[in-house]
C-alpha cells in the first residue's frame, strides 16, 4: 500500500457488487484497493473525498464519429474528448467514416492515430470499415489494433464509405470471423428504404415515414441469419424499432452471437415532441414514437438490448437546414449523454447502477476493454463524480463540441457532471480541462 499516490471518498461509489461507501486507491493510474470508507489514508497519499457525491466508472462510449481529420469543420479529436470528459465519458471508440480518409486501411489508420494523438483528452480506440472492396484489408487492421468493423446495409450518407450488399457481406463477415473479430452494422434494408413513401419538406412525419420499422427488422432478420450461419460475431448498430426485439430476444436465446446498442435519443425524446422542420432531431434509423420508446426501455431491463451509446454524428450548422430530406442526419449528444440517460432512466424507476452497466461496463465489454468499465482492483482509474440530484437546462453555449447544435436544447436533466478522471488524474471539473493526457488504444489480442 506504500505507493498509494491517490484516495477518492466517496459515500457512494458504484462498484460491480453495488453501491456502498468507499474509498478507492489509486496507484500509477490504476485502481490498486476498494477500501472501507473510513479507512486510513497511506502516507504520501492525497484525499479526494467527494462527499455524497456518486463516483462512477468512466463511461466508455463505443459509437463517436470524430470526423478528424478531413471534416474538422464538423468536430475534431480536440473539441470531441473535451466534450465526452465534461460528460463523465473517459474512453470513446471512433467511427470509421465522416472523416476523410476513412478508416478502411492500414495506411489510413495511422493517418487517423496521428491526428489523435496529441489532441485527445480521454482516451480514444478505432473501429475499422468494412466497404465491397476491402476484404484484403480487413486482417492487417484486426492485427494493427482496430475493435472491430462497421458496415452498412444501406446507403451511408458519405459517397466514400459504400454499403454492402447481401453477398459482400456475406464475404466481410466471413473473413472477419476466420479471425476472430466483431462486425458492427447499420442495420437498415435499402429495398425497405426505397420503397418507403418518399418525401422532402420540413414534416417530421414525413421523415418517419421514409424510414419504417421493418427496413430495420428485415436487416436485424437477415444480419442474424450470417452471423448464425457461419457462427459470427455481430454487433446491432442504434437500435431504434422495438419490432425487432422479439427476433433479436430469439436468436439470443438460440445462442448466436449478437449484442445490441441503443442510443440517448431514442430513450429519451420521441417523434410526437419532434417539431416540423427541427433537423436537429434527424438521425437514421429516426427517433420513434413513445409507445415503441417504452419496448426499448423494457428491452434495456431484461437484457435483449446490451448496451447504450452516443452515435455523437455532428455536422456543420448550416447542414441542419429544416428540408428533413437533405438535412444532415446525426444527434449531437456526447456531453449530455449520461444526464439524458438518467433523468429518463430514473423517471422509470431504474437506478445509476443501471446505467453504468449499459453505458460504462458492457461498452467495455463489448470491445474487449478490461482494463475500463467498473470500479475495481486492477482497473484504470477512469471515474466521473456525478450529482445525481442536481438539474441543469440545456443551454448550447455550455458545450463543447464544435458546432453547438443539439437536439437538447431547453430540456432540464438531473445529473450534474463535477469532474471526470483518468488514470487517477482529474481532466476536468467545473468547465476547466487539464491539457490533454487521454491514450491511443488498440484491442487487447
Ligand atoms: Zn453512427
Amino acid at each position: 500500500m506504500s505507493d498509494v499516490e491517490l484516495v477518492l471518498r466517496s459515500t457512494r461509489v458504484i462498484t460491480p457488487e453495488g453501491t456502498r461507501a468507499a474509498s478507492v486507491a489509486v496507484s500509477a493510474g490504476t485502481i490498486t484497493a476498494v477500501l472501507p470508507y473510513d479507512a486510513e489514508v497511506p502516507a504520501g497519499a492525497r484525499l479526494e473525498d467527494v462527499g455524497d457525491h456518486v463516483l462512477l466508472p468512466g463511461l466508455v462510449d463505443t459509437h463517436v464519429h470524430v470526423n478528424d481529420p478531413g471534416r474538422t469543420e464538423w468536430e475534431g479529436f480536440w473539441t470531441a474528448t473535451r466534450a465526452a470528459a465534461a460528460g463523465g465519458i473517459t474512453t470513446l471508440v471512433d467511427m470509421p467514416l465522416n472523416s476523410l480518409p476513412p478508416t478502411t486501411t492500414v495506411d489510413h489508420l495511422r493517418t487517423k492515430k496521428d491526428v489523435a494523438a496529441d489532441k485527445a483528452h480521454i482516451d480514444v480506440g478505432f473501429w475499422g470499415g468494412a466497404l465491397p472492396d476491402n476484404v484484403k484489408d480487413l486482417r492487417a487492421l484486426h492485427e494493427a489494433g482496430v475493435f472491430g468493423f462497421k458496415a452498412f446495409l444501406s446507403p451511408s450518407g458519405v459517397d466514400e464509405f459504400p454499403h454492402l450488399g447481401q453477398d459482400q457481406l456475406a464475404q466481410s463477415l466471413a473473413e472477419i470471423a476466420s479471425f476472430g473479430g466483431l462486425l458492427i452494422v447499420h442495420a437498415e434494408d435499402p429495398h425497405h428504404l426505397d420503397a418507403a413513401p418518399p418525401h422532402s419538406g420540413p414534416k417530421y412525419a414525413d421523415f418517419l415515414a421514409s424510414r419504417p420499422r421493418d427496413a430495420e427488422d428485415t436487416a436485424i432478420a437477415q444480419l442474424i441469419a450470417q452471423a448464425k450461419r457461419l457462427d459470427a460475431r455481430v454487433h446491432v448498430l442504434h437500435l431504434s424499432s422495438s419490432d425487432a426485439l422479439p427476433l433479436i430476444a430469439a436468436a439470443k436465446a438460440e445462442g448466436v452471437r449478437v449484442t445490441v446498442e441503443t442510443c440517448p435519443h431514442y430513450l429519451t425524446l420521441t417523434a410526437e415532441e419532434v417539431p416540423d422542420g427541427a433537423s436537429e432531431f434527424k438521425c437514421c434509423p429516426p427517433i420513434r414514437e413513445s409507445a415503441n420508446q417504452y419496448l426499448l426501455w423494457q428491452a434495456l431491463a431484461d437484457g435483449t438490448i446490451d448496451c447504450v451509446v452516443t452515435d455523437h454524428s455532428p455536422s456543420t450548422a448550416d447542414l441542419k437546414t429544416d428540408d428533413f430530406a437533405t438535412a444532415w442526419g446525426g444527434i449531437s449528444g456526447l456531453q449530455l449523454s449520461l444526464a439524458a440517460v438518467w433523468t429518463e432512466a430514473r423517471r422509470r424507476g431504474h437506478g445509476l447502477e443501471d446505467v453504468v452497466r449499459w453505458m460504462s461496463t458492457r461498452t467495455a465489454d463489448l470491445v474487449g476493454l478490461r482494463q475500463k468499465g467498473a470500479i475495481e482492483v486492477g482497473r484504470d482509474a477512469d471515474f466521473a463524480v456525478l450529482a445525481p440530484d442536481e438539474t441543469f437546462t440545456v443551454d448550447p453555449a455550455a458545450l463543447q463540441h464544435r458546432n453547438r447544435v443539439t437536439a437538447y436544447t431547453g430540456k432540464t436533466l438531473s445529473g450534474v457532471v463535477k469532474s471526470t478522471w483518468l488514470r487517477g488524474e482529474r481532466i476536468v471539473a467545473d468547465g476547466e480541462f487539464t491539457t490533454p493526457k487521454g491514450r491511443l488504444l488498440t484491442r487487447t489480442p
